[in-house]
């Protein structure tokens, strides 16, 4: 990893800000409030919690059953049967279910993906390469050409371009996503314990030691 900024936000004030991607943690500039930015790997079964400013990749061999895995953003490939919680971006490449709850800033929906969504998806922007079945609340929806999504949508705005499709109950209006909302289980939120280094591998090998922050 080179020195790159990103935008990553705080879990627990909100507040957004610019860090260089070669820190290994860093302070809310708002809330004072310590935010560790490493990436994790999962490609395995784990049942422990993260949080981390960083990217969590849940490799194809991944079967994720944590209450609670916070993040700045998310490829899934494999299993997540918990609640992943995602203040930036979180692409769905896999092909089949996705039991657990899922609320990001933007889910994107890559091309080769074809996955059924058990539970309500919350999420700012949802944006559709491949196919979908779900119930989403987002503000502004995206179908892409290639795109299909069969489901309920509760949105402000929806875009289906030229060669997408969407099939299913859509309710435009902000009445209707509040309402949606408001029936969204975000249970299951309770704290456990952290993860421990020997279930995750962090994804930069000449990284220190991959432990969880001190909270
Ligand atoms: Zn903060």
């Amino acid at each position: 990893m080179g020195d790159k900024e990103r935008e990553i936000g705080c879990f627990t004030c909100a507040h957004r800000q610019i860090v260089t991607s070669a820190f290994q943690n860093t302070m809310c500039a708002a809330c004072g409030a310590y935010i560790d930015l490493r990436d994790f790997k999962i490609i395995t079964p784990f049942g422990r919690s993260i949080q981390t400013g960083g990217e969590v990749l849940i490799g194809d061999k991944g079967d994720v059953s944590s209450t609670k895995i916070m993040c700045g953003s998310a490829t899934i490939e494999g299993r997540l049967r918990g609640y992943m919680i995602c203040t930036g971006t979180l692409t769905i490449k896999r092909k089949g279910a996705v039991t657990g709850g899922i609320e990001s800033e933007t889910l994107v929906i890559a091309k080769r993906a074809d996955v059924d969504f058990s539970r309500t998806i919350k999420t700012r922007i949802f944006e559709v390469n491949g196919r979908a079945h779900a119930r989403v609340i987002a503000e502004k929806v995206i179908i892409h050409k290639g795109g299909y999504v069969d489901g309920a949508i509760y949105a402000r705005s929806i875009i289906v371009d030229k060669g997408g499709v969407f099939s299913g109950e859509l309710f435009i209006g902000h009445d209707n996503a509040v309402a949606a909302e408001e029936s969204v289980n975000l249970q299951a939120l309770d704290n456990e314990e952290e993860a421990t280094p020997e279930q995750i591998r962090d994804k930069s090998d000449d990284d220190n030691e991959p432990q969880l922050g001190l909270l």
